[in-house]
C-alpha cells in the first residue's frame, strides 16, 4: 500500500519511522520546505508545494496513493483543507493526526485571539516586555507596535528584522524544557508571552513556565480543522468505519501515533480480516 504523510510535525516523522521498515507499506514524507535543515525519518521525502487542492489530487493520482495522512502541523489549515478537497478527487482514503491542543489548568493567565492581529491588540499600549514564539512569517504584524520589546524565537532567522527599536532574536528548536524556559523568561525580564496552542509536549515548557512565574499568555486560537468525523466515544480505533483505499471516503480524525498506526494497520489487513 502507497501511503503519503504531510508532515511538518514530530508525530509525522515519528509515523515515518515506525513504518518505515514495514514491507507492506510504501511511505513518502511530504514536507513545505519551511525550515532549511529538518530532522528527517528513514523514507523518502518530498519537499515544497503541490499547488493547492487539485495539485494535491494530481500527485496522489501520479504517485498511486492509497492511504494520505494528514499529519500537518494544527495552524497549517490551507494544506489540511486542500487534504480534505483532494482525497476524494483522487479517491483515496484519508487520516488526520492531530494532536490535541493544550487546556488550561489551575494559574494559567491565557488570554485567547483569534490571529496575530489580535495578539498585537491585546499588548495594549503600555509597554511590555514580549516573548513571542511564533513562526518567522506571523511576526510582522507586530511591527505596528513599537512600543513593546521583543524577544522572537523561531527555528529559521526572522528577515528581514522587525522595525522596531527592541528586539532580540534567537533561532532555536524544540524541544524546550520548563525549567530552561523560566530562566529564558527571567533573563530577559519577559512579562507576557505571545505563542501558539500547538498542543504536545516538546514545546509546553514555556507554558509551565509562564505559570510558574504568573505571566500572561496571549495564545493564538486554533484554526477550524477541515470536520472529519472523530472516533466514537468508547469504540476503540478499529471500530472506526474503514475509509478504503479506492473509495475515497474521508477517514477520520486520530490524536496519537500508535492510533494512526492502528489505523493503517486496519484498512491495509485483508477485507475478511476487518470484517467487510
Ligand atoms: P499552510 O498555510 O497550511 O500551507 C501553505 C502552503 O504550503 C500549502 O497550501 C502548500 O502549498 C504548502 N504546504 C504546507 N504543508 C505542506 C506539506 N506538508 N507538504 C507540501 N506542501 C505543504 O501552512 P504553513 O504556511 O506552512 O504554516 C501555517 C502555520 O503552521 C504557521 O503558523 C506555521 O508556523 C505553522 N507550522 C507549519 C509547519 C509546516 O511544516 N508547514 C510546521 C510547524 C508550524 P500548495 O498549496 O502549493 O500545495
Amino acid at each position: 500500500m502507497r501511503v503519503l504523510i504531510l508532515g511538518g510535525t514530530t508525530e509525522a516523522r515519528q509515523l515515518a519511522e515506525r513504518l518505515a521498515m514495514r514491507a507492506d507499506l510504501a511511505v513518502t514524507l511530504s514536507l513545505a520546505g519551511r525550515t532549511a535543515a529538518p530532522a528527517l525519518p528513514p523514507v523518502p521525502v518530498r519537499i515544497g508545494g503541490f499547488g493547492g487542492a487539485q495539485g494535491l489530487a494530481d500527485y496522489l493520482l501520479d504517485e498511486k496513493i492509497d492511504v494520505l495522512i494528514d499529519a500537518t502541523h494544527p495552524y497549517a489549515a490551507t494544506i489540511s483543507m486542500n487534504a480534505a478537497v483532494a482525497a476524494p478527487l483522487a479517491r483515496v482514503a484519508l487520516l488526520a493526526l492531530r494532536r490535541p491542543g493544550w487546556a488550561p489548568i489551575a494559574g494559567d493567565r491565557w488570554v485567547e485571539v483569534g490571529d496575530v492581529a489580535g495578539a498585537v491588540r491585546a499588548l495594549g499600549n503600555v509597554p511590555r516586555r514580549a516573548f513571542l514564539a511564533l513562526g518567522r512569517k506571523e511576526i510582522e504584524p507586530f511591527a505596528d507596535a513599537p512600543q513593546h520589546s521583543y524577544l522572537v524565537r523561531s527555528v529559521e532567522p526572522v528577515t528581514p528584522p522587525l522595525m522596531v527599536p527592541h528586539a532580540v532574536y534567537i533561532t532555536a528548536r524544540g524541544p524546550f524544557a520548563e525549567a530552561d524556559e523560566r530562566t529564558m523568561l527571567e533573563e530577559h525580564r519577559i512579562d507576557i508571552i505571545v505563542a501558539k496552542n500547538s498542543g504536545g509536549p516538546a514545546t509546553y515548557g514555556k507554558i509551565a513556565a509562564a505559570r510558574a512565574l504568573s505571566l500572561p499568555v496571549i495564545l493564538l486560537r486554533r484554526p477550524l480543522p477541515p470536520p472529519y468525523p472523530p472516533p466514537q466515544a468508547g469504540e476503540g480505533i478499529r471500530r472506526i468505519p474503514p475509509p478504503l483505499a479506492g473509495e475515497g471516503r474521508v477517514g477520520a480524525a486520530v490524536e496519537t501515533v500508535d492510533d494512526a498506526v492502528a489505523w493503517l494497520d486496519h484498512v491495509s489487513a485483508p477485507p475478511t480480516a476487518r470484517g467487510v
